[in-house]
């Protein structure tokens, strides 16, 4: 039998064993999905006995992520131009290899909910400068994306962000967000504001075109209030929780053998999870 894992530090909260557990059972596969929290002092011990302890592979999740990097034997463009991996698995000799789907899980529900979200160059706004937001990021450069303008509490984040991205992207500060809205095709929440437990996200959307799409990455609740506010103002929103599934699709191809889909009923079996949470 096949086994995989999500490891973090916590992880009790992950919807990964959902995902997969639905996939497992749908595919009639024989396999496990299961939680691994190891605290960062052990990271590096537990990530080298993977293999040992009988798992194909495995997803990584905080504060894991740049540690997964550092051990895999080979990694692929993503998790190199991120800096971070979330996907593992063990080739055929045994090599660990490291992947980010964040930026494929993004850039997938995104091009299925919106698929001109490039409007034509617009500029896309992205809030925050943290790991998901090089994900987006890097989603986005890949998608073609012509101009992004960067916000984030901490400047220097950005700054050091767009530094290593291109021409293509340059910084505003976070008291001007609501500014640099003016002629954008695209704005996207990728700071950890709105989240459940988490103060909400303040910023003045007066200046957005209101043909511009609104994406918030924070899946819960589902609909943050910046998702509620824009729909209020006819602006197209996506949600935060296509991404997370979708980023789960590759891991479960290469550690069970089946490319699994991403389905309404997949969708409401996690979305019943989120309710109260
Ligand atoms: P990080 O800790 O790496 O980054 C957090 C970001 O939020 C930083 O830009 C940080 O700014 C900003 N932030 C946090 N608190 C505040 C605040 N009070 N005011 C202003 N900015 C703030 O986390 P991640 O990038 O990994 O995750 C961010 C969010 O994305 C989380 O809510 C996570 O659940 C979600 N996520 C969703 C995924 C999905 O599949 N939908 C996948 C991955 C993440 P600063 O740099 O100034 O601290």
């Amino acid at each position: 039998m096949k086994r995989a894992c999500v490891i973090g530090w916590p992880v009790e909260h992950s919807r990964s064993p959902l995902i997969h557990r639905y996939w497992l059972d749908l595919y009639g596969v024989e396999g496990a999905y299961e939680k691994e929290a190891v605290p960062p002092e052990e990271i590096k011990v537990f990530l080298r006995s993977l293999g040992v302890r009988g798992y194909a592979g495995a997803n990584v999740t905080l504060p894991h992520k740049e540690t997964a990097l550092a051990l895999a034997d080979a990694a692929d463009a993503a998790a190199k131009a991120i800096g971070a991996a979330n996907t593992l698995w063990f080739d055929e000799q045994g090599r660990l290899h490291a992947s980010n789907t964040d930026a494929y899980g993004f850039m997938t529900h995104l091009s299925e909910e919106a698929p001109d979200w490039n409007r034509g160059g617009r500029p896309v706004v992205v809030l925050g400068a943290g790991g998901a937001a090089r994900a987006v990021l890097h989603g986005l450069l890949a998608g073609g994306a012509a101009k992004v303008l960067i916000a984030n509490r901490s400047q220097h984040r950005a700054e050091a962000l767009a530094k290593v991205s291109g021409p293509s992207v340059s910084v505003v500060p976070w008291s001007e967000k609501g500014k640099a809205l003016a002629g954008c095709g695209l704005l996207i929440n990728a700071t950890s504001l709105g989240m459940t437990g988490k103060p909400p996200l303040d910023i003045d959307l007066a200046l957005l075109p209101a043909d511009a799409v609104v994406a918030d990455i924070v899946y819960s609740p589902l609909e943050t209030r910046l998702l509620a506010a824009a729909k209020a103002r006819g602006n197209l929103t996506v949600d935060g929780l296509g991404m997370l599934l979708h980023q789960a699709v590759p891991g479960f191809e290469r550690w069970f053998g089946v490319r699994p889909k991403v389905t309404p009923a997949l969708r409401a079996h996690i979305v019943k999870s989120l309710v109260g949470a």
